[in-house]
């Protein structure tokens, strides 16, 4: 994976891989779960973790799209296991964040998605392209892939 932590965030990298072990590979959909759940945190002014912090994923709970409920678990500490996530099967991509009043929520920008859609959901992918494909993500500029709302 040394190749892939060129031209991305070094800390976003580490949680990549911290998520990929995890989860059991690395891929586009996980790496947008842990840019989804640092956006988060960063947003409400949480460093590392809060135990108050709840989130609710949307999206399909069907893999790729589920990936990312990884991705999200490994970036906020809030997981299924410690009831700190919520998730609802929706058509969209998002996370919504609650910390005591405080709520956001972080989406992917549906526009962007249609665009690279082709290439994130084709089928007999190599691992080697899938990982091209998650550093593809990883440096996809913040504002062209999420929309943050309720700000
Ligand atoms: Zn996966």
């Amino acid at each position: 994976m040394a190749t892939l932590e060129r031209n991305v965030d070094t800390e976003l990298m580490s949680i990549v891989e911290r998520a990929a072990e995890f989860h059991g590979h690395l891929g586009p959909f996980l790496v947008i779960g842990v840019r989804i759940g640092l956006i988060g945190l960063r947003e409400l002014k949480i460093k590392k973790k809060n135990e108050n912090l709840r989130v609710t994923a949307m999206l399909r709970n069907s893999v790729p799209f589920s990936c990312i409920i990884d991705g999200i678990q490994v970036a906020t500490k809030c997981t299924i296991g410690n009831q700190k996530l919520k998730l609802i099967d929706s058509p969209r991509i998002a996370a919504e964040f609650e910390l005591h009043r405080d709520k956001l929520t972080v989406a992917v920008n549906p526009a962007t998605f249609n665009r690279l859609k082709g290439s994130l959901l084709s089928k007999n992918v190599s691992t080697e392209e899938t990982e091209k494909l998650a550093l593809m993500v990883a440096s996809t500029p913040e504002e062209e892939l999420f929309i943050i709302e309720n700000k």
